[in-house]
């Protein structure tokens, strides 16, 4: 009865923010891809970045591929939510259309970096706060070269910054090995099904049981 209460009501207006980690090659992508696929409610914080766009990916929907000019006035103008520099490229998400899909009560899946992540917790410190770990640097390595999208200077350089990251996984409510895909992908549906259960994701649920009381 409270569950039937709870869908009819629609208990669950409020948007959520879950916020996904990793060293770059680790899997962010592929399992960003599932959870969209699977829940209709998540919409992808497409971010800007001055990085030239891979081959496959399209503009206004992976990214918002920029000129370094046009993103720099961006960050003066404080159209970005947070932003960053990472592995020599700019990168950040703009703050209006992250807004908006909230207000519509849609969740917000974002693929950011740990700096960014850091920033965002300032405006959404009720977001899930997920770091994804590699099962191990020859395996990272395999993966950022199985991908055969970044040359061999990307790789490195990607590589390089990997344990910092690492480092700074400490910060994060969850962490998710990515070593079985099919696991981590269930772990990953876990953290964001239990998160959706938050009271504060569900302003009007409590209200509308209450009523019935009355
Ligand atoms: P990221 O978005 O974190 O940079 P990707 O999602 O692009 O990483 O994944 C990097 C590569 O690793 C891709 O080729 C992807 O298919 C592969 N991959 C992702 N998860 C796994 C996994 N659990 N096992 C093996 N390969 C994986
Ligand atoms: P890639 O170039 O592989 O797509 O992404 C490189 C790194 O930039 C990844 O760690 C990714 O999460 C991060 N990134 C992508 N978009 C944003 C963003 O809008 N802000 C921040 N801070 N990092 C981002």
């Amino acid at each position: 009865m409270i569950l039937r209460t709870e869908r009819v009501h629609g208990g669950e207006q409020q948007g959520l923010i879950l916020v996904l980690c990793a060293p770059s090659g680790t899997g962010k992508s592929t399992l960003v891809k599932r959870l969209l696929a699977e829940f209709p409610r998540f919409q992808f914080s497409v971010s800007c970045t001055t990085r030239k766009p891979r081959s496959g990916e399209r503009d206004g929907v992976d990214y918002n591929f920029l000129s370094k000019e046009t993103f720099l006035s961006m960050k003066e103008a404080g159209e970005f939510a947070e932003w960053a520099e990472v592995h020599g490229n700019f990168y950040g998400t703009p703050r209006g259309p992250v807004q908006d899909l909230l207000n519509q009560g849609k969740d917000v899946i974002f693929d950011i970096d740990v700096q960014g992540a850091t920033q965002l917790r300032q405006s959404f410190p009720e977001g899930l706060y997920i770091f994804l770990l590699p099962p191990s640097r020859i395996e990272l390595e395999r993966r950022l070269r199985g991908r055969e999208t970044d040359s061999e200077e990307a790789i490195a350089r990607r590589l390089g910054n990997a344990a910092a990251e690492l480092a700074e996984a400490r910060h994060f409510d969850y962490w998710i090995v990515n070593d079985d895909l099919e696991l981590a992908y269930d772990d990953l549906r876990a953290v964001y099904l239990a998160g959706r259960k938050k009271p504060v994701f569900r302003p009007t649920l409590l209200q509308t049981i209450l009523r019935t009381f009355q």
